[in-house]
């Protein structure tokens, strides 16, 4: 059983040591409180569990803590994808849900499995999930001084459960003060994909994941036959001619635990029940 967590790129804790260090801590205790879960839960079950702690958890931009649009709402987009069926779920820039991730879940088992805007937000309501407003005074006031907070802090999880299935889940609020309408990568299958070889979950600006492919490409190359870490390092090459912004998170079918950014700023913690580890 393995599972890594990432809560995105912080440009604020570069900034701010003690944010830097409230997060770190943060994916310390949810990747051992996914893990615990893991010991008794399916991966999809374990992902879309952590997933919701990250969503809960306002230092990072998911959930309550997603970051504000240009036009001063908030849309958040999450997805997940179940590794052993290749169902993939997701809500794309729906709004005033506590937990997208729970909303996509509960999305896998219908026919249309990705929702955007007003039908994923009625979706939501006519499924009685917790509507409430999402903004928090720190995104608030960032954008009542009219600047891109640029905090990219995109949750996500993967995990390899006791039978040996891969699931994979991301969450995110955007990139903060976009246009709205503006589709992130992480309910597509560049920022979020697995299949029975190999789970990974992306985060930074969504348009470079999208163009480079991300998650998709490192999946398929593990099923060809690259290690997990020639596949990170392959397509994050492929990332160099345009400067493309992105970290991710990875683990194959034998339990190799695999990550890599482009900009070393991404936070991100592992944790198998013995070794724990925290980046950044
Ligand atoms: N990938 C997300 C997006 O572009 C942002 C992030 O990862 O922080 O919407």
């Amino acid at each position: 059983m393995k599972i890594i967590i990432h809560g995105g790129f912080f440009s604020e804790s570069s900034t701010h040591l003690e944010t830097k260090i409230a997060k770190q801590e943060a994916l310390k205790k949810i990747a051992s409180s996914g893990f615990e879960y893991l010991k008794t839960h399916t991966a999809l079950e374990t992902v879309v569990f952590t997933v919701s702690l990250l969503e809960d958890n306002p230092l990072f931009n998911a959930g309550i803590g997603s970051q504000i649009q240009s036009d001063g709402k908030i849309r958040m987009s999450a997805s997940l994808m179940d590794g052993e069926t290749q169902k993939m779920s997701g809500v794309i820039n729906i709004e005033e849900v506590k937990n997208p991730i729970q909303v996509a879940e509960k999305l896998l088992s219908y026919d249309d499995k990705i929702l955007g805007g007003e039908g994923a937000i009625q979706f939501a309501r006519e499924n009685g999930f917790n509507i409430f407003s999402t903004e928090i005074p720190q995104r608030k006031e960032e954008y009542l001084a009219k600047k891109q907070s640029k905090g990219l802090g995109t949750v996500g999880c993967v995990a390899l459960d006791g039978n040996g299935k891969l699931a994979v889940a991301t969450s995110t609020g955007g990139k903060g003060f976009e246009i709205p309408g503006r589709i992130s990568d992480s309910a597509t299958v560049a920022g979020n994909y697995a299949n029975s070889h190999c789970a990974v979950s992306c985060t930074g600006v969504g348009e470079d994941i999208v163009s480079g492919a991300v998650a998709a490409k490192i999946v398929c190359r593990v099923s060809d036959g690259q290690t997990i870490q020639q596949a990170f390092h392959k397509t994050f090459n492929e990332l160099l001619p345009f400067d493309g912004f992105a970290g991710a998170i990875g683990i194959d079918q034998l339990g190799n635990i695999c990550h890599q950014n482009s900009h070393p700023t991404m936070v991100f913690a592992s944790f198998d029940g013995d070794i724990y580890e925290i980046f950044n």
